[in-house]
C-alpha cells in the first residue's frame, strides 16, 4: 500500500478504453466487466474504494477524445476545438493558426451504406499507399497517413464543417450524413476524388481478391483549429506521461506537455501486446510522478459487437492491472473512458465506474458497473479526477 509523504507519491490511471457495457443476456444478464476473470480490477475495488466517474459533459457527443480530456483534468468546454487537431498534434503536423485538421478515415462504402468505419482495418502501409496515390489528385488539402485507418486531412484558411463520425453510422445511408456547412463543399470533392482514385488502385486490388474489405473513399470529420492547452506540469505541479496506441490519446498528451511513451507492439488493436505496456509503464515511473496507461482494444470489440472479443481484452487489461498492482507501490486507478455497449456498438454518455488504491477503502467487492454505484467515493467530474488524486 501507499504510504510516506504525498509529494514524492506516483500515481498511475490505467484507462482500458470502453470497457463498459451493459447486462447481457448471453452472458447471464452480467456485463462484460461483471463476467470477465478480473481477480486484480476486483483486488483494487476490494483494497480501495470505489465511484462514477461522469466523462462526458452535457452538449458534447461521447467520443474518445472529450472523455480522455476530461480524466486528464481538461474541460472540453474549454479546451475541445475537434479531434482532427489533437491527432495532427500526435502525428508530429504542425497547424499554422488558419488550419483546420480534420480527422480523415478511410472507410468502406457499398451501395451508399456505411458498411466499415475503418475500411477492414486496413494496414498503415496499405493506407499510407492510398494517400499517396490521392495527395497529388487534391493539391488544396494536405493529407497525412497515420495508424491504420486513422489519417489526417488538412485545410489551410479553413472554416470548419459541421461532419459525422463514421463509427456512428455503420449499416446506415451516407447521404444525410456527408459535411455541411464552412468547407463542406471543399471537403465533399476530396471524397468524391478519392472513390474515383481508389476505385481499381492495386491496394484495393489486391485486398479485394484477398478477400478482405477495401478503402473505397475518405471519411473526414471533427476538423478544428490548433487548441491551446495549459501544461500538465504547470496545472498540477506533477510530470506526467502517456502511453497509448492511439494517436488522438497521444494527441492530447502532446497538448498537455506530457511525456510521450511510446511501446513496440502496441497496436490499439486486440493483438496489442499487453505486457509490454505494462513493463513501459513500470520503467517511466522511475523518473515520472503521473502516467496514464491507455488500451484501446476493449473499445474496439466494443465496436465490432464481439461479446467474446472484449471479454478477452478486458482479461488482458486486468493482467496489466495486476502486474502494476504487484510492482509499483504509489496511487493506482482503473477506469474505462466512457462504455462501448455491444449492444449500440458506439460509445455511450453514461458515467463509468472507477476504482482507486491509496485514496482509502469503502465496502465495494468487485470492480463494475452496478458496484461501484454505491461506492465510497459517491458521482465525480472527470475534469476534477486528478485533483482528487493529488489531494
Ligand atoms: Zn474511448
Amino acid at each position: 500500500m501507499p504510504s510516506g509523504n504525498g509529494a514524492l507519491m506516483k500515481y498511475i490511471v490505467i484507462c482500458g478504453d470502453g470497457m463498459a457495457d451493459e447486462p447481457i443476456e448471453a452472458l447471464g444478464n452480467k456485463t462484460p466487466l461483471e463476467y470477465a476473470k478480473t481477480p486484480n480490477m476486483d483486488r483494487l475495488a476490494r483494497e480501495g474504494a470505489s465511484g462514477l466517474l461522469s466523462t462526458i459533459p452535457d452538449g458534447f457527443e461521447a467520443g474518445s477524445d472529450i472523455a480522455n480530456m476530461s480524466i486528464l483534468g481538461y474541460a472540453p468546454e474549454k479546451y475541445y476545438t475537434g479531434r482532427g487537431p489533437l491527432e495532427a498534434l500526435s502525428m508530429g503536423v504542425e497547424l499554422a493558426p488558419a488550419d483546420v485538421a480534420y480527422r480523415c478515415n478511410l472507410v468502406t462504402v457499398e451501395d451508399n451504406t456505411m458498411v466499415d468505419f475503418s475500411a477492414g482495418h486496413i494496414s498503415s502501409g496499405e493506407g499510407a499507399g492510398l494517400f499517396a496515390s490521392l495527395q497529388p489528385a487534391m493539391p488544396e488539402v494536405t493529407l497525412r497517413a497515420g495508424v491504420s485507418y486513422r489519417n489526417l486531412l488538412v485545410v489551410h484558411d479553413g472554416r470548419g464543417a459541421a461532419t459525422t463520425p463514421p463509427h456512428d453510422i455503420v449499416g446506415q445511408g451516407i447521404s444525410p450524413y456527408l459535411p455541411k456547412g464552412g468547407d463542406a463543399e471543399l471537403l465533399q470533392q476530396c471524397m468524391e476524388t478519392s472513390r474515383q482514385v481508389f476505385d481499381r488502385h492495386p491496394i484495393n486490388v489486391a485486398r479485394r481478391a484477398a478477400g478482405k474489405r477495401i478503402a473505397t473513399r475518405i471519411w473526414p470529420w471533427s476538423g478544428g483549429h490548433k487548441p491551446a492547452f495549459p501544461l500538465f506540469a504547470k496545472k498540477y505541479g506533477k510530470s506526467g506521461g502517456i502511453i497509448s496506441a492511439v494517436d488522438l490519446l497521444l494527441g492530447i498528451g502532446r497538448c498537455a506537455g506530457m511525456e510521450i511513451i511510446r511501446v513496440p507492439g502496441a497496436t490499439g488493436y486486440l493483438d496489442t501486446d499487453y505486457d509490454a505496456k505494462a513493463r513501459y509503464a513500470l520503467a517511466a515511473m522511475e523518473h515520472l510522478d503521473f502516467l496514464y496507461l491507455h488500451i484501446e482494444a476493449p473499445d474496439e470489440a466494443g465496436h465490432m459487437g464481439s461479446i467474446e472479443e472484449k471479454v478477452k481484452a478486458i482479461e488482458r487489461v486486468d493482467d496489466v492491472v495486476g502486474t502494476i498492482l504487484d510492482q509499483f507501490d504509489g496511487v493506482v486507478a482503473v477506469l474505462p473512458d466512457h462504455p462501448t455497449p455491444i449492444r449500440a456498438k458506439t460509445h455511450t454518455r453514461d458515467p463509468v465506474p472507477f476504482a482507486v488504491r491509496g485514496k482509502g477503502t469503502d465496502d465495494t467487492r468487485e470492480f463494475s458497473e452496478t458496484a461501484a454505484r454505491s461506492g465510497g467515493l459517491g458521482m465525480k467530474n472527470a475534469v476534477d479526477f486528478p485533483g482528487f488524486l493529488f489531494s
